[in-house]
This record gives C-alpha cells, sequence and structure tokens, in this order.
C-alpha cells in the first residue's frame, strides 16, 4: 500500500515540529522528529567519546537507532534503549550538531528515514526533508518565521533548562 508523505523543512525556531504534531494529531499520522535521530548519535558520539569525524566513521556499523511510535508519541531508540529523555541537553545538541555534518551519519539515517516514510502515513521534519530524504513527498512545506518570532520560540522552549541562552 502506498503511504502518503508530508516534508517540513526550515530553519530552526520557525515551528516545524510543533505544527507537525498537532498536524499528525488530527490526520492519524505519525510525526517522524528526524532531529531526534541525529540527537541519538550524538548522544552515542558522547558517551563513547567518537566526536571527531573519523571516530564516528569507525564507529558507525555499532550505531542502531530506532524510532518508535507508542500512542502516536515518538520514542528514539539508541542500541536498544530508549534514550528519549536524555537528548535535549545543550552537550547532546552540540555532538547532535557536529555529528551531522559527518557523511557516514547522513547515509545511515537517509535509509532510515526513507523506510519508516515507505512504511508509515508520515509527516517527517527536519533539515533537507524535502530535498534529500523524500523528494517525491505528496506535499513539500518549507517552513520560516521572522528571526524574532524564531529566537522567541526556542528561548520560550529552552528558559526552564539550565544553560538557557539569553534571547539576545
Ligand atoms: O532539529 P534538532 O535541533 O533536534 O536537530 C538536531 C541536529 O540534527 C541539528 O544540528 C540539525 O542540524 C541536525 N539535523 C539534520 N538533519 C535533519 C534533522 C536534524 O542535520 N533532518
Amino acid at each position: 500500500m502506498k503511504t502518503v508523505n508530508i516534508a517540513i523543512d526550515g530553519p530552526g525556531g520557525a515551528g516545524k515540529s510543533s505544527i507537525s504534531r498537532t498536524v499528525a494529531n488530527e490526520l492519524g499520522f505519525i510525526h517522524a522528529d528526524t532531529g531526534a535521530l541525529y540527537r541519538a548519535i550524538g548522544l552515542y558520539a558522547v558517551r563513547n567519546d567518537c566526536l571527531e569525524a573519523e571516530k564516528i566513521e569507525q564507529e558507525i556499523t555499532r550505531i542502531h537507532v530506532e524510532l518508535k511510535f507508542i500512542g502516536g508519541v515518538q520514542r528514539v531508540l539508541l542500541c536498544g534503549e530508549d534514550v528519549t529523555d536524555y537528548i535535549r541537553s545543550p552537550e547532546v545538541t552540540m555532538a547532535a550538531s557536529k555529528v551531522s555534518a559527518v557523511p557516514a551519519v547522513r547515509a545511515l539515517l537517509l535509509d532510515l528515514q526513507k523506510k519508516i516514510a515507505a512504511e508509515n502515513n508520515v509527516i517527517m521534519d527536519g533539515r533537507d526533508i524535502g530535498a534529500v530524504v523524500l523528494p517525491d513527498a505528496d506535499l513539500k512545506i518549507y517552513l520560516t518565521a521572522s528571526s524574532e518570532e524564531r529566537a522567541s520560540r526556542r528561548y520560550l522552549e529552552l528558559r526552564e533548562k539550565p544553560d538557557c541562552p539569553t534571547y539576545e
């Protein structure tokens, strides 16, 4: 059966995740937050001291990431462990950004994301989803907002956390 795929691309803080979650609930689709996959690999790199590109490339065959949807809510598994609650720290955020630049990491996650889209009606959001991961999506949205709005959204999201950056 052909699945329905919606791709949402755009810069951080524009509201991709919030809109994806709401629409996925309305439609009964799953919402795949692909940033969580990169974050899980960032966590692996922090835990195993392999943040450098060459080191993470050597580890790549040992890294297994998976998305599970429980009652429509996404959980991220890293080598079988549910790490959903450990991937939002500033340290992992930095690590995710770093590992996301490594081609072997992108290749690993490209296959996984395509598989999720082939098997589920999905709204998938993240960088390069419309352009690279799901070029033939049934609907592609590029969502953006003013810098002030984006900064404000991120600030409100992070302000309760330790190490919250300032709005400026
Ligand atoms: O969106 P989020 O902040 O959770 O993404 C974490 C990291 O993963 C970011 O550094 C982002 O650049 C990277 N990422 C990516 N491609 C995606 C989703 C996220 O490179 N499709």
